[in-house]
Formats: structure tokens, C-alpha cells, sequence
């Protein structure tokens, strides 16, 4: 059976490397009829926080994924937090130690530097050298006398490591570029790169999908799990990898955690879909099919083939993104779309008084608002006229519309309309008779009008938006416009 796993670290805001990779993950599992397991790497003290961690199940929950095993579902191997795992990893540390998998090393931060930089100028590889690997009895406890601290160093075996990466294919590590490496600090807390496949092991994962980035650590982590293997800890069983591309942002660089554009709140504050943006995110790396960019999550579950996934990096687009996610906003029936414009509908979003909203008015514009909406925060400026008791008072639109002759213009407007049957069509006409009195088209001729009523120079079609805000409340604009 399939079990693969979801293991962020809780640092910073989840950001859209984490997404891609939690949806891959879910998308292979579900694919399979596997089980995701959703643990949490929080064993670095220094840098995890509470906060992070309630980020990431809020937003695993926005995004819709669901997991079989994990925080908040439990499961067999729970607790699904590493902080408080400790006790199995101190175990884990010990037995790697007895059986000649791991030995403790003395060698200071100093020394390790100095050897460092004199292989470094020497052009050798600059890993360990392996210097406590061999340490007697004696020169052991000549360093315990002297009170140096040790950490806890696993030995890599002395041949190349060789694994089939799911989406690169067969790689293979010489020995002299993997060597041994730490996994228990000096105070004596297990590091990443020990918990990571001991939690592996004992949850029997079957796939590892997760970023280039850990590429490097991957022939030393086979290494453990066939260490682990051989002392009974887990299953016996070494992961398969499956390494997804780097996402290249601006200027051609690695898109970094920190880059505002990499963060999930941003999409979730803009009012992205949730499912337009996992659609976007799934084409990093992946795509349903050449002459196919939109598609449903469960489009993407059916197809999912981790062998299909591209190793070449994959360029972030905002643009794309935007336009993917305008799609699925396309997609919606008015009825979910109305639900999914109720956020921005409100406090602290909405910049009227909660008792004035009204929402026949509301669901009148809806589908036209439903086609031009790339996010759905732009919902609010396009219908605040209906909900504000005086339009917004925005200086650049006003310049714009009220050129020279605008008021002779409106004051035409104004007197047709005030004659008009009120619906969209004979609005349009009335605007259009005007606006040829004047010598005017009607995109010039409606222009006044629009920002005298809405504020602003762009929003929803004009003689729709008259005909729900009302004969009355228009011609008091109108009138104020004139004043
Ligand atoms: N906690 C690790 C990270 O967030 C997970 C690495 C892995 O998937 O093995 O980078």
C-alpha cells in the first residue's frame, strides 16, 4: 500500500513550495488509494513556533486537503509531532551507536573549520574526514576527561550510494561527496536529519515527494533507512524518492520563502480559489495535458503520475496564476460564487455599514461581476456604489470623466433619464441620445454618468448597474455631480 507523507517544518507562513508539495503528496495518495500522513517537523526549538503550526492546519483546511493520519485525526504511530517524539529518536540514536552505525565525534567547531578550509585550498572534498570515526578506548576517555562535548555522527558505508529518484532516474552519490554526518546535537536533541527517516521508517512511508532542494541529504538519508533496516527500527523498507523541480521566481532565481509573491496568504488575502490555485501550483512541475491548463482537483487526482513529473525548473508566473484562478472563478455556479464573495462582503473588507448591504441588489450584479473578476477581492470596488451612501471619492477617475463640456453632458443625461423607463436597455438608449447630442460615442458619452454614480471610470456594465441602483439614488448622484 501507498503511505506518503506531508512533513513541513512550523517556521514563517506556509508559502507556495509547501503547497506544491503538500498537493503533490495528496494528489499521488489519493491517486493510489494511498494514505498521506501529515506530520509536523518541529525539533528545532529555535526557530518552530506555535503560531506556524496553527498557520499550517489553517491552511491545509483553506486548501482543502484532508489527511488519514495526523494532527487533529490521530492514527496508529501518533503523536504526529516530532517534539514529542523524543524519547523513540533517543532510542533510535542509541541503538544506531551500539550496533557501529553511528559513533560519537569530539572534533570542536574550531577544528572542523580549520580542516574545512585546508581541504578547501587543497581542492579535497570538504565533508567530514572522518577523523572520530576510529577513535580507541583510550583517546575516547582522554576527551571525556577534558570534558569536550560530543555530538552524534552517523557513518556513512564506504561505498557509493546509488537510488532510482521516481523523477530523475537512476542517481549516484560517491562516498567522498556523502560523508558522515551529524544527527544528535552536543546537548544531546536528535537533528532533522535523524527524525526525519526514523519517522519514515516507523511509519512504513512507501514514497518521498518533496523539493530539489533536500536532494543532497537524500543519499544520506538511504543510507539511515538501510541502517534502521538492519537494527528492526520501521519496516525494512527504503522509500522511494521522487524529487519535484525549484520554482524560479523573478530575474530567474530560485523563488525564496521569504519572497512576498511565495507566500499563501497572499492569494488567500487577494481571494484566490483555492482550487485555482492548486490547479496553478499542480502545472509546476506536472501538466494534465498539452492543450489543457484548467482542470479540477479531481482531474488532477485521476491523472496524477509522479513519472510524468518534470525535472527542468518550473517559472512562477503570477500572471498565469491569475488567469487560471479568473477560470475557475468562471467555473463556479452563481450560487457558490455569491458564497465564495461573502468574505469580501464584510468587515473589515467591506467599506459600508453592515445594515446596508441588500442582498437581492447584490445577487442582481452577481453574474456579471462572476465574469470579469480575476480575484475575488475586487468584489468590493466593484459593487460598494450599491452599498455606500455616496460613491467613493476617487480624484484621479473624477479628472478623468469630468473633462470641458462634461456637465452640459450630465445635465442632458440627467434630464433624459429622469424621463427613462428604468431598465437597462432604455437607459443605454437615453445615454446613447445624449451622448449624440454632444457629437459623442457612447463609451465618452456614459463616462461622466459612471463615475458621477460609482466613483470610479471602470466597473461593471453601466446601464445594468443604473438599473439595480435605482431611479432615485442615481439622480441624487447625478445631482450632487452637478452641484
Ligand atoms: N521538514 C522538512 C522540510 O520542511 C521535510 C523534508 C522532507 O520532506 O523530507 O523541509
Amino acid at each position: 500500500p501507498v503511505r506518503v507523507r506531508f512533513c513541513p517544518s512550523p517556521t514563517g507562513n506556509p508559502h507556495v513550495g509547501l503547497v506544491r508539495t503538500a498537493l503533490f503528496n495528496w494528489a499521488f495518495a489519493r491517486h493510489h488509494g494511498g494514505t498521506l500522513v501529515f506530520r509536523i517537523e518541529d525539533t528545532d526549538a529555535a526557530r518552530d513556533s506555535e503560531e506556524s503550526y496553527t498557520q499550517l492546519l489553517d491552511a491545509m483546511r483553506w486548501l482543502g486537503f484532508d489527511w488519514d493520519e495526523g494532527p487533529e485525526v490521530g492514527g496508529p504511530h501518533a503523536p504526529y509531532r516530532q517534539s514529542q517524539r523524543m524519547d523513540l529518536y533517543r532510542e533510535v540514536a542509541e541503538k544506531l551507536l551500539e550496533a557501529g552505525h553511528a559513533y560519537r565525534c569530539y572534533c570542536t567547531a574550531e577544528e572542523l573549520e580549520e580542516r574545512r578550509e585546508a581541504a578547501r585550498k587543497a581542492g579535497r572534498p570538504s565533508g567530514y574526514d572522518g577523523k572520530c570515526r576510529t577513535l580507541t578506548a583510550e583517546q575516547i576517555a582522554a576527551y571525556e576527561a577534558e570534558g569536550r562535548a560530543s555530538i552524534v555522527r552517523f557513518r556513512m558505508p564506504d561505498e557509493p550510494i546509488t537510488f532510482t529518484d521516481l523523477v530523475r532516474g537512476e542517481l549516484t552519490f560517491a562516498p567522498e561527496n556523502v560523508t558522515d554526518y551529524g544527527i544528535v546535537r552536543a546537548n544531546g536533541t536528535p537533528l532533522y536529519t535523524l527524525v526525519n527517516p526514523v519517522d519514515d521508517a516507523v511509519m512504513e512511508i512507501t514514497h518521498v515527494l518533496r523539493g530539489e532542494d533536500l536532494l543532497s541529504s537524500t543519499p544520506r538519508q538511504v543510507a539511515l533507512y538501510r541502517a534502521l533496516a538492519e537494527i528492526g527500527v520501521g519496516g525494512g523498507t527504503v522509500p522511494a524518492f521522487g524529487h519535484l523541480p525549484y520554482v524560479m521566481g523573478e530575474g530567474n532565481k530560485k523563488l525564496s520563502k521569504r519572497d512576498p509573491q511565495a507566500s499563501l496568504n497572499l492569494y488567500r488575502e487577494r481571494g484566490f480559489l483555492p482550487e485555482g490555485l492548486l490547479n496553478y501550483l499542480s502545472l509546476l512541475g506536472w501538466s494534465l495535458s498539452a492543450d489543457r491548463d484548467v482542470f479540477s482537483l479531481e482531474e488532477m487526482v485521476e491523472a496524477f503520475d509522479i513519472a510524468a513529473v518534470n525535472a527542468n525548473p518550473a517559472r512562477f508566473d503570477l500572471k498565469k496564476a491569475e488567469a487560471i484562478n479568473a477560470d475557475h472563478i468562471r467555473l463556479l455556479d452563481v450560487k457558490a460564487f455569491i458564497g465564495a464573495c461573502e468574505p469580501w462582503l464584510e468587515a473589515p473588507h467591506a467599506p459600508w455599514a453592515p445594515d446596508a448591504f441588500d442582498a437581492a441588489a447584490f445577487e442582481a450584479l452577481a453574474p456579471l461581476a462572476q465574469t470579469r473578476l480575476t480575484v475575488l477581492s475586487d468584489i468590493t470596488a466593484n459593487v460598494d456604489f450599491l452599498f455606500l451612501d455616496e460613491p467613493v471619492a476617487d480624484e484621479a477617475s473624477w479628472t478623468k470623466a469630468m473633462k470641458p463640456g462634461a456637465d452640459a453632458l450630465l445635465a442632458s443625461v440627467r434630464t433624459r433619464l429622469a424621463e427613462a423607463d428604468w431598465d437597462a436597455e432604455t437607459l443605454k438608449a437615453a445615454v446613447l441620445a445624449a451622448g449624440e447630442e454632444h457629437g459623442l460615442k457612447l463609451g465618452k458619452a456614459q463616462a461622466p454618468l459612471r463615475v458621477a454614480v460609482t466613483g470610479r471610470t471602470v466597473g461593471l456594465p453601466l446601464f445594468e448597474s443604473l438599473e439595480v441602483l435605482g431611479r432615485e439614488r442615481t439622480l441624487a448622484r447625478v445631482d450632487a455631480a452637478l452641484a
